[in-house]
């Protein structure tokens, strides 16, 4: 605090201004590698709308209390949004808190984790680490879930349906979706993972938070880390019926969420134009970029997300590590898919860099 006296930062904290007034930091000071475009992460580079950054500014001045009632009255507006009774509604430290409850709770070492493969491989860790068999069944060809395959697999616990999937961007159709989650059987339980359902567009494409009311075995998962700029903050949610909800809370440690989630991600629910402004401004950048590529001859798997994949023809990881040496941060590898690329989509000047970088390293 030596630009700023502490009578001036708590007149400051008042007003909640606190974050306009503190000297500015550049953001790489506070990460390990200096990174000129980060674009490796899915994140989205807006950040919280007003609304959330000044909720979270104000919550400053409830710090010292346990975040009991913040909790309540999260779980209520998240009720709210999606129509479901509060009691259908779980939170997590981001959404990665409600995988690793599903995979304790209903994976095990007679209860297997089933996922696609490439999908986002955190629950698969969890899983694994509670001694359950991970049974990876390869995307089909259209790079949606092989949902037929995934729901013959016997002794599953655990079925993980990243919808859009991450690393590929691409969506399993609804019609699809619908007739799977009739055909499990009531002992195995869903979880589909919907981290970027804000982004997506397509009319083969659709929440399945409405099937929880007549499906006991249906998990849902969201997360305020993408369209809602929180990534950092850490906030997400499962749906589920309360049986479920039950059987996860038992794996939870208490209270690990923490007031500036609780009051940023309500108030990102509350502003009726961030899903749009959101999607909006990722959706156009997205097309912008692909078409860039495609131009330079290169195919991109058709993404409903934040990050496309790009087929780059050739091994990726030496091309990972010479975007990297440029300043450019890409996605990591996926073993499954070794010469595609996952690129997030960041801001249009960003992109540009990107663009630059990726044209000069692919000559
Ligand atoms: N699910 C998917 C499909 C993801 O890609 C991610 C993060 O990239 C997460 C969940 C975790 O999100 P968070 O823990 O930030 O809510």
């Amino acid at each position: 605090m030596d630009a700023l006296s502490r009578r001036s930062f708590g007149r400051l904290a008042g007003m909640g201004l606190i974050a306009a007034a503190l000297p500015k930091v550049p953001l790489h000071a506070v990460e390990t590698t200096p990174v000129s475009v980060r674009l490796s992460a899915n994140e989205n580079p807006y950040g919280p709308c007003a609304g959330a950054l000044s909720a979270m500014n104000d919550a400053m001045r409830v710090a010292c209390r346990y975040p009991d009632e913040a909790q309540r009255v999260l779980r209520e507006a998240i009720a709210r949004a999606n129509g479901v009774p509060m009691g259908q509604v779980i939170l997590g430290d981001g959404s990665s808190e409600i995988l690793k409850l599903a995979a304790a709770a209903f994976t095990g070492p007679s209860r297997k984790l089933v996922v696609a493969d490439p999908t986002f491989e955190v629950i698969g860790i969890h899983a694994r680490a509670g001694g359950a068999e991970v049974v990876d069944v390869p995307l089909d060809a259209s790079f949606g879930h092989d949902l037929a395959k995934m729901a013959a697999v016997a002794g599953a616990g655990l079925i993980y349906v990243c919808n859009p999937n991450n690393p590929t961007g691409s969506i399993t159709g609804k019609q699809l979706v619908r007739s799977f989650l009739e055909s499990v059987p009531p002992q195995t339980i869903v979880l589909v993972d919907e981290a970027y359902f804000h982004f997506a567009d397509s009319p083969d494409y659709e929440t399945v938070i409405p099937l929880v009311a007549s499906r006991p075995n249906l998990l849902v998962t969201r997360t305020f880390s993408k369209v809602y700029g929180m990534a950092g903050v850490r906030c997400g949610y499962g749906i589920a019926q309360p049986s479920l909800i039950q059987q996860m809370r038992k794996q939870e440690a208490f209270d690990t969420m923490n007031i500036f989630a609780l009051t940023g991600a309500r108030a990102s629910l509350l502003d009726p134009h961030v899903v749009a402004i959101g999607k909006r401004r990722n959706n156009e950048t997205r097309r912008m970029v692909v078409s860039a590529i495609e131009k330079l001859g290169y195919d991109v798997i058709p993404s409903q997300a934040n990050f496309i994949m790009v087929n780059t023809r050739r091994n990726v990881k030496p091309l990972i590590e010479t975007l990297r040496e440029q300043g450019v941060h890409v996605g990591r590898e996926f073993p499954a898919m070794p010469r595609h690329l996952r690129v997030s989509i960041g801001k249009p000047e960003e992109m540009q860099v990107f663009l630059g970088a990726f044209q000069k390293v692919m000559v």
